[in-house]
């Protein structure tokens, strides 16, 4: 896509530091990362988000994430990452153009997860059937 930054750095008009590509994937350095290694990977192909993406390119992406995660994690000295992706605007999607995020985490780094919540009486049942119904 012509007005797509990660679309502008696979053609090379915009720079990256590039932890590794194939014919289908990049992976690259997060400009503004959690911590020092954050890294991107994306399909070469423009897909919006996980949704649009087909099968075959999610195995892609998860075959490089496979690959390299080990290398972010002993170069960066971590105890261990999280494997991240936005989808959709109400899920922090900044760039649209479908891509996971590998954060290397150290045990005292300070982040926290999202705190969870305990099911309201009766609405895991309700959301479920919802979720299956739509399957
Ligand atoms: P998201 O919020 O999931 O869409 O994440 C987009 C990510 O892209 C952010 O973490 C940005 O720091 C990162 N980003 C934006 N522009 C660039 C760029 N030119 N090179 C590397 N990372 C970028
Ligand atoms: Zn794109």
């Amino acid at each position: 896509m012509d007005d797509c930054i990660f679309c502008k750095i696979i053609k090379g008009e915009i720079p990256s530091y590039k932890v590794y590509e194939n014919g289908d994937v990049l992976a690259f350095l997060d400009i503004t990362p959690v911590n020092s290694g954050h890294t991107l990977v994306i399909s070469k192909n423009h897909y919006d988000n996980l949704i649009d993406l087909p099968e075959e390119e999610a195995g892609k992406l998860i075959n490089v994430i496979k690959k390299i995660t080990p290398a972010i994690v002993k170069a960066t000295e971590a105890d261990g990452f999280n494997l991240n992706l936005n989808n959709g605007s109400a899920a922090g999607q900044v760039i649209n153009h479908v891509h996971f995020h590998i954060v290397p985490r150290k045990n005292n780094d300070g982040y926290k997860l999202w705190p969870g919540h305990v099911y309201p009486a009766g609405e895991a049942e309700i959301v479920l059937e919802k979720i299956k119904s739509n399957l």
